[in-house]
């Protein structure tokens, strides 16, 4: 038998998660963002969820011919855009949208001769600093652009950007910048990741792009502030207990000692460790549930197992089952304490997990991992 660990996909959940979306911005379109291969769910495991979603964002161009592949026939956008010649081509041949921010992108499309023209995001650096055209450079860079649409390599033009700290509060100042540097300039606007769709409707604009949401998990990293969401967690990591100790108070447990009993006490040994994606930073405190309550990590996480208290599940033994996040305990609980967030973990499971899908996928039989 293998070891009692698996990870379980939930497609009703993203279902749910992108009509709150749609509810939330209700006038936008919605590109779900699925890069990381969909934040660690797996493209071909989720893709039939993503039906309601008007395109598919993402980062890798070999994700991208997948999602074709998959018959996904809607846009497709390439978020960092395209990295050489070659990838024009592909592309081209899969009519993805590319998005552009710098001007050696905008050399690659001109020295292409494409069979028909290919639509870009015209990306703007409002105040992130990581990719795009800064502000006054911008009207520049799209009248380049456009004088390539003229000339049939580029299609449509759209204009996007992305914020810096939607989580916590201040992003009016880029989208000040945003808008005073695209006043004069046609095309829809994108600049909404999740904190943005949930907390400043004045962002939302044409297109959404929502990516951590549509998982369930939070954008800020914890879980109280999506607390009272209608968001489900698309992900449930799940074991159960392999071993069983009694310790005598003053007894402590695994590697580096750094949990101490201070009373007689039950501990149940998980079959799951940092090699399944387990943070192994989580400190003690850290929510589990077991047989349905909620208890609690005690001990250092270790490679394949981990400890937990059984004092509120005094029933529970080898054999009971395990959550260690998903629809009783969200991602971002784990996360948050181990000093990381949802995100992280979700993209870090391990391969040696097995993964299960909830939904029948018998609609796209080649659908896989
Ligand atoms: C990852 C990403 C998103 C989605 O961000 P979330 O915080 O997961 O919603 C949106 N836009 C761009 C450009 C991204 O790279």
């Amino acid at each position: 038998m293998p070891r009692p660990i698996f990870a379980r996909i939930h497609l009703d959940s993203i279902r749910e998660n992108i009509a709150f979306v749609r509810r939330a911005a209700a006038s936008s379109r919605v590109w779900a963002v699925i890069k990381a291969n969909a934040y660690g769910h797996g493209i071909g495991r989720i893709h039939p969820a993503l039906g309601e979603a008007d395109g598919i964002a993402l980062l890798d161009l070999d994700e991208a011919v997948r999602v074709r592949e998959l018959g996904w026939t809607k846009p497709v956008l390439l978020l960092e855009g395209i990295f050489d010649a070659r990838d024009v081509e592909v592309a081209d041949r899969h009519r993805l949208t590319v998005t552009v921010h710098c001007y050696e992108q905008l050399d690659l499309l001109d020295a292409s001769t494409p069979r028909q023209p290919v639509d870009i995001q015209l990306k703007m650096n409002s105040g992130m600093n990581r990719l795009g055209f800064r502000p006054d450079a911008f009207t520049r860079a799209w009248q380049r652009a456009s004088g390539m649409a003229s000339a049939g390599k580029i299609g449509k033009i759209g204009l996007m950007s992305h914020f810096a700290n939607a989580d916590d509060g201040g992003i009016d100042w880029q989208i000040d910048e945003f808008d005073a540097a695209t006043r004069d300039l046609p095309g829809t606007r994108s600049l909404a990741n999740s904190a943005a769709v949930l907390w400043h409707p004045r962002a939302h604009r044409d297109w959404v792009r929502p990516g951590t949401i549509l998982y369930g998990a939070s954008p800020t990293g914890s879980a109280r502030h999506i607390a009272g969401l209608p968001l489900r967690a698309a992900m449930t990591l799940s074991s159960r207990i392999i071993g069983v100790q009694s310790l005598a108070p003053g007894e402590t447990i695994g590697y580096g000692r750094t949990f101490t009993a201070d009373r007689a006490m039950r501990i149940g040994v998980v079959a799951c460790g940092y090699a399944d994606g387990y943070p192994r930073h989580a400190p003690a405190g850290t929510p589990v549930v077991v047989d349905g309550v909620r208890t609690r990590l005690v001990g250092r996480v270790s490679m394949d197992m981990l400890t937990v208290d059984l004092t509120p599940c005094p029933a529970a033994g080898i054999g009971s089952s395990v959550q260690l996040w998903g629809d009783q305990v969200r991602v971002d609980e784990v996360a948050e304490p181990a000093g990381t967030i949802g995100y992280e973990l979700m993209c870090a499971l391990a391969r040696r997990v097995p993964v299960e899908v909830d939904a029948p996928v018998a609609a796209h039989p080649r659908a896989e991992a």
